[in-house]
């Protein structure tokens, strides 16, 4: 007989337990003890782990999924403007905060802890904030300053954190230029920053490549209606100054150790990131491409073969893509956001909202996701699942965190989110219908609905 385990903080049973892993197993019932899971498996199994103290749920069908990982939300602008997202504003919507400026500490740590709810009300246990840094201390809005990095640092040590959290930090302007020296100087002082735990680590440097395309500020190979074909934002005197400013950028982080994660839409900006990235020593550090909107077919291979990601939103495509093919075609725009591509290649494919763009809803970039990849990834539950793990193992590795995270397996961290139903039963369409139940963040319950 196989001893008696300790009691388990947590149990969940008499529904479907998806955990995710590559075999696509799944268990009726999971029990958590110590913000780890002890058990995977039947109802049977876990009751060994029930004691008097154990908190049970009956789950009476529902399903338990990992926690969803958000790899790309910037989580105080959004604690500062929701329910309003830029892409509302954009469409004329009302609400729209636009001039919104977080302009104190207290207004800052306010929204980190507004976003920490949002998170935690849709199921996700894990966001990437990317783009902190001195670059923004002035900026427009206040919400993206190292400042921010305190707060978090302070609700880090509080516990008060209710989802973990990776920092990509900028030294630059978001959406804006930067230049070599200031990036020399940040990393310079990154080195003495000691910010590496399960809740709160700087996993790597944010750079801005490029603008986006429907404001003719990405990159191009082709040339926009008025002639023009975008550039880089990175400064410098001409085309291969700035591709010269960037491609060291990358070095000194990659050399540091640091992983990059690169705003790149156009497809000439996106080549010039994944040319710089051949160039270095090591794949383990997993630099990504962030929206890649215009990413060609052969450079997906590249990415792939070099061991790098690529992290895209696609909820973009039903707000943007009218924009986009007035701006470069029906052509340019009926290719953009190649998700089904991209995973094909083999690419570990995050989906991300890029809230407050976006909303933050993970159901709704499903739906989004599913019809931009049609059927080419199987039926309706192969495309579920492939498509929530963009959303919770994929990102897990982009976190280079997978051996923790990211799935549900015995001795990971407890970061589940509950429906209301099997997501494999649903259409992507209907998920945005199917509610999120319950979320539990390292095994503490952070949101019952
Ligand atoms: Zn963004």
């Amino acid at each position: 007989m196989s001893p008696t385990p300790l009691p388990a903080d947590l149990v969940l049973s008499g529904g479907t337990v998806l955990t995710l892993d590559p075999a696509g197993s799944e268990g009726t019932a999971i029990a958590v003890r110590g913000g780890r899971i002890a058990y995977v498996g039947d109802d049977d199994g876990v009751l060994a782990h029930v004691g008097p103290d154990t908190r049970r749920i009956a789950l009476d069908g529902r399903a338990v999924i990992p926690g969803i990982n958000e790899s790309h939300l910037h989580a105080t602008w959004l604690g500062a403007i929701w329910p309003a997202t830029i892409m509302d504003g954009l469409a004329g919507g009302s609400g729209f905060a636009q001039s919104t400026t977080l302009d104190s500490s207290e207004q800052r740590r306010a929204a980190i802890l507004r976003a920490g709810d949002i998170a935690a009300s849709l199921g996700i246990t894990s966001y990437t904030e990317p783009g902190l840094g001195p670059g923004e201390d002035d900026g427009a809005t206040g919400a993206c300053g190292s400042d921010v990095l305190e707060q978090y640092r302070a609700l880090a040590a509080e516990g008060l954190l209710r989802a973990r959290v990776t920092v990509l930090m900028l030294f630059g302007e978001l959406d804006g230029p930067s230049a070599l020296g200031d990036f020399r100087r940040g990393m310079l002082e990154l080195a003495d920053t000691d910010l590496d735990s399960e809740w709160l680590r700087i996993g790597g440097i944010k750079v801005f490549a490029d603008g986006i395309p429907p404001m003719r500020s990405a990159w191009i190979h082709g040339h926009y209606p008025d002639g023009s074909r975008g550039e880089l934002l990175v400064e410098g005197a001409d085309d291969v100054e700035r591709e010269a400013a960037m491609r060291t950028m990358i070095t000194i982080a990659h050399d540091l150790g640091y992983q990059v994660g690169v705003h790149a839409t156009g497809d000439r900006s996106i080549d010039a990131v994944v040319d710089a990235v051949a160039d270095l020593d090591r794949a383990d550090l997993r630099h990504y491409i962030i929206h890649g909107d215009l990413v060609s077919r052969p450079a997906l291979g590249r990415l792939a073969a070099l061991g790098m990601g690529y992290n895209t939103q696609a909820g973009l495509a039903p707000a943007t893509r009218g924009m986009l093919a007035a701006t470069l075609g029906d052509e340019a725009a009926a290719s953009a956001w190649p998700v089904a591509a991209a995973l094909a290649a083999g690419i570990p494919v995050c989906l991300s909202s890029d809230a407050p763009v976006l909303s933050p809803d993970w159901r709704v970039g499903i739906a989004a996701a599913a019809e931009l990849v049609g059927e080419s990834l199987g039926d309706a539950r192969e495309t579920m699942l492939a498509l929530l793990r963009a959303y919770t193992v994929n990102p897990a590795w982009q976190d280079r965190a997978e051996t923790w995270k990211g799935t549900l397996a015995v001795g990971k961290a407890a970061d589940l989110c509950v429906l209301a139903r099997n997501p494999l039963e649903v259409a992507p369409a209907q998920l945005p219908g199917v509610d999120v139940d319950l979320t539990v963040a390292g095994g503490r319950v952070v949101f019952e609905r």
